[in-house]
């Protein structure tokens, strides 16, 4: 495959972090972009000798031309309920004065374009698992509207771009992902389970623990993008795992990983939480013959290690 000079927004983060490992693996050359609200540096500082990367300091919301580019990965934004709800106002900016910048720099170049979806677009679903043709349950208002309805409006501006002025746009729908370089302070249930579970305190299970999230681990999710960024699809594509547990089974799977004693503890569920969430994968298994191989228990096996230096570093 020829070398490609691509742009990743959001490069410091979690996914683009192992997104942008995965394209210098590839070969290409990579630029990436972040103004590190929720990113951190610490998540490239092994790319700090590759040649064939560089960074750029940079809050995507405002317009910037760092020049040609033939693909443009777009993952900036808040992503964790904890950080969205900080970063209520930068988030609903990012995803959509920042989606259109990053769409006209496509359009510009004519670079290819890939927008990182969320099933947050379905918001608390009537329909299970969630195939790509729902139209989701979302509350306008809500706690979680600055992310969920951000990345809606994302959808429908990838979708236009492609649809008026012809840009080779792609959007996946990313369900829960976890992995190494998951903040630890972030709130997420993986993030907060592991090093509750490792700190031998209680273990936070919201509301009574019987609502479903589906986990994927990083190294699938990212194939699954590549192929998708890859593929000649215009419309969204659900990647995740579509193994669904319930937050308790969740706990308990991280008390067996880790060896923990900790016990559960109860507290109180976050407004608007869906009760339930599980991806229908036929699409990415049928169009791009793409399917996860990591179970939960693996991906938490593999997380650990991660989980147990992010411990080490709090306690110092
Ligand atoms: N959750 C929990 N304990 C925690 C953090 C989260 O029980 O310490 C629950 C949360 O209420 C939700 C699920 O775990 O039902 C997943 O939450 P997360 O913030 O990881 O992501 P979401 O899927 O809600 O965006």
């Amino acid at each position: 495959m020829t070398p490609k000079n691509i742009l990743v927004t959001g490069a410091a983060g979690f996914l683009g972090s192992h997104l942008t490992d995965a394209l210098l693996a590839k070969g290409h050359s990579v630029l990436g972009v972040d103004n590190l609200a929720t990113g951190n540096m610490a998540n490239l500082a092994h790319l700090s000798g590759e040649s064939r990367f560089s960074f750029l300091n940079h809050d995507i919301s405002t317009p910037f031309d760092p020049g040609p580019a033939d693909f443009i990965f777009n993952f900036a934004s808040p992503a964790s309920p904890v950080d969205y709800a900080k970063l209520g106002p930068e988030t609903l900016l990012v995803g959509s004065a920042g989606t259109i910048n990053t769409l006209n720099l496509a359009r510009k170049y004519k670079a290819g374009y890939l927008h990182a979806s969320t099933s947050e677009c379905y918001g608390d679903p009537e329909v299970h698992p969630q195939v790509e043709t729902y139209w989701g349950r979302v509350n306008p208002i809500g706690p979680r509207s600055v992310y969920d309805e951000a990345k809606r409006f994302s959808e429908a501006a990838v979708t236009a771009w492609h649809r008026y002025y012809g840009v080779d746009t792609h959007m996946v729908r990313i369900f829960n992902t976890y992995g190494p370089r998951l903040q630890a302070n972030d709130g997420r249930v993986i993030s907060n389970f592991m090093i509750q579970a490792l700190m031998g305190k209680p273990l936070t299970v919201y509301g009574d623990g019987l609502q479903t999230r589906s986990f994927c681990y990083v190294s699938d999710l990212i194939d699954g993008i590549v192929r998708l960024s890859e593929s000649s699809e215009h419309t969204p594509v659900n990647i995740g795992n579509p193994t669904e547990f319930t937050m308790l089974e969740c706990a308990s799977e991280v008390l067996h990983v880790t060896g923990s004693k900790s016990e559960i503890v109860y507290e109180p569920l976050p407004q608007d939480d869906p009760t339930r969430r599980r991806p229908d994968i036929t699409k990415a298994r049928n169009l791009l013959k793409w399917e996860p191989k990591i179970s939960l228990r693996e991906g938490l096996e593999k997380s650990l290690a991660y989980f147990q230096d992010c411990v080490g570093a709090q306690s110092t």
